[in-house]
């Protein structure tokens, strides 16, 4: 990891993998001005997807996402780009309302679907 780089952390659930590795794909030189991390499995479809080390934490449903709670409390995550599924119930949903909520506690951007990722990404990677 580059210390002077604003980390993101990257969340997807299994039905939106494949737009989360489309939507990194695409946006490769612009994710790779920060440093990244991920949930298990995302960090890897990421890492894949771009060719960018991204730091995985464990999968989601295992503890990931309360990891990244914890990251952000602690000061270490600039902004979550976390693509749910909102057409299938999660085992881990407390966990991820979790996760929504230690974001909105220390106010940090928080993009829940590609629409708001791409307008994000584009505003973090500019100011
Ligand atoms: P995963 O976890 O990246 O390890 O699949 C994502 C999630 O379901 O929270």
């Amino acid at each position: 990891m580059d210390k002077a780089k604003p980390v993101l952390a990257l969340v997807a659930h299994d039905n939106k993998k494949p737009e989360m590795a489309v939507w990194a794909a695409s946006h490769k030189e612009r994710l790779s001005l920060f440093n990244l991390v991920g949930t298990g499995h995302t960090a890897k479809l990421v890492q894949d997807a771009t060719g960018q080390p991204v730091k995985a934490y464990l999968s989601g449903p295992m503890g990931g996402d309360q990891q990244i709670g914890a990251a952000i409390a602690e000061g270490q995550i600039q902004a979550v780009f976390f693509f749910w599924d909102p057409l299938s119930s999660q085992p881990h949903d407390p966990d991820v309302k979790a996760l929504m909520r230690i974001a909105a506690v220390y106010d940090i951007p928080f993009a829940t679907n590609e629409a708001t990722a791409i307008a994000l990404l584009s505003y973090l990677a500019t100011h």
